[in-house]
């Protein structure tokens, strides 16, 4: 949900592909002449699933690093030319050629008629189709052809796609005004929202809004039990949304802030603003101050131990979003605008917010702030 958050999910999970790659890698090796894909049998293989394996390796060995805008069907809405691929830019991270790091398997393929296949593979952790033109030898990003017949809202640089409901655009219009508020006060220049142009994919839980991009086996990597949330693409400007809500502010706010932060004020602000999951992020509060209690935390070093953000628990409450946004809340509130705008922009490292927030509570002691923030 946050960048950094998910680099480190990526990367662990970057260590996990290289790792798996070098277990099965020499186990499946490149079958039957196909680079990426991998088949059972050598009779499913076609002109047109080679040329697809083919045109898929050439893609996905630059995926990231090089221009791949020429495999695809073009144009796209304000698309990456390196990270093309709506479905893929949410895994993006994988910087190394996929092609070694990965083993492709061949679920299924399905012709929708001469020109147009479609091709299902299972990537491990997640299943995803992939669309192809056959004579022009080209890839089609799922959405381009948009298969569910998505409803499309389109309002100032917002493009919302719904899968399941119409929408009031009244209410995108709320939403619109409410974030550009949000913005300005926490003092980024409302154009750095305005003058880019958002890709909202917006279904009702966050397993739906994967099939949006092509996912077909929902597989949730940041939080297992998680059933509504989303994530944003930093290079394409694109959200998926689950959550059933007329835009998805809290991925919004964490692509147009424009300084940098530690993973706390990252979440904060986006849970301050656009609340967590569905809800606002005051409803997640009471579980957070159970959760410190029950696991004796006492400061934010304890907080911030790597056992807790590996923990079900700690992740599925967003315990750390909801304790972020209500610390944001009272300097917001105690020390005013000003002074809260130049403390968000200072807290680069768990180490500097800590630091700044001893300084503005006047507090001696981390454990005296943090009693003072949670458990009195
Ligand atoms: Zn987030």
């Amino acid at each position: 949900m946050l960048n950094s958050n998910r680099l480190q999910c990526r990367n662990a999970f970057r260590l996990f592909v290289v790792g798996l790659f070098l277990n099965v890698g020499c186990l499946f090796g490149q079958e039957y002449g196909l680079k990426i894909l991998s088949v059972k049998d050598f009779s499913y293989i076609t002109e047109d699933m080679r040329n697809f394996d083919s045109v898929w390796y050439q893609c996905m060995s630059k995926y990231g690093h090089e221009d791949v805008s020429h495999y695809f069907h073009f144009p796209l809405h304000k698309t990456s030319s390196t990270h093309p691929l709506t479905s893929l830019n949410f895994i993006d991270g994988f910087d190394a050629p996929l092609s070694d790091a990965f083993y492709f398997k061949l679920v299924k393929t399905q012709r929708f008629n001469d020109t147009l296949h479609l091709y299902h593979m299972d990537m491990g952790w997640m299943q995803m189709a992939v669309y192809f033109d056959v004579k022009n030898l080209k890839l089609i990003p799922f959405e381009q052809v948009d298969p569910f017949h998505l409803q499309k809202c389109k309002y100032k640089n917002l493009t919302v796609y719904y899968l399941d409901r119409a929408v009031d655009k009244k209410q995108v219009e709320k939403a619109y005004a409410d974030l550009v508020k949000s913005v300005t006060e926490m003092g980024v220049k409302a154009e750095n929202f305005t003058n880019r142009e958002f890709v909202v994919y917006s279904a009702n839980s966050i397993a739906d809004s994967y099939r949006l991009i092509g996912s077909l086996e929902f597989y949730n990597y940041f939080d297992a039990k998680g059933i509504t949330g989303g994530m944003s693409d930093p290079h394409n400007n694109v959200i998926l949304s689950g959550v059933r809500k007329p835009i998805h502010t809290h991925e919004l706010i964490h692509l147009v802030v424009d300084f940098k932060s530690n993973r706390f004020v990252g979440e904060g602000l986006a849970s301050l603003y656009g609340g967590i999951g569905a809800e606002p992020y005051q409803d997640k509060l009471a579980i957070a101050i159970g959760y410190l209690k029950k696991n004796n935390i006492h400061s934010f070093a304890e907080l911030f131990q790597e056992k807790f953000f590996y923990d079900t628990e700690f992740n599925t409450n967003r315990v750390e979003y909801a304790l972020a946004a209500l610390m944001l809340e009272k300097v917001r509130q105690q020390f005013g605008l000003v002074k809260y705008q130049a403390f968000i922009r200072k807290c680069k490292t768990n180490d500097e917010m800590i630091e700044s927030l001893m300084d503005l509570f006047q507090m001696k002691t981390e454990e005296a702030l943090f009693e003072y923030l949670y458990l009195k």
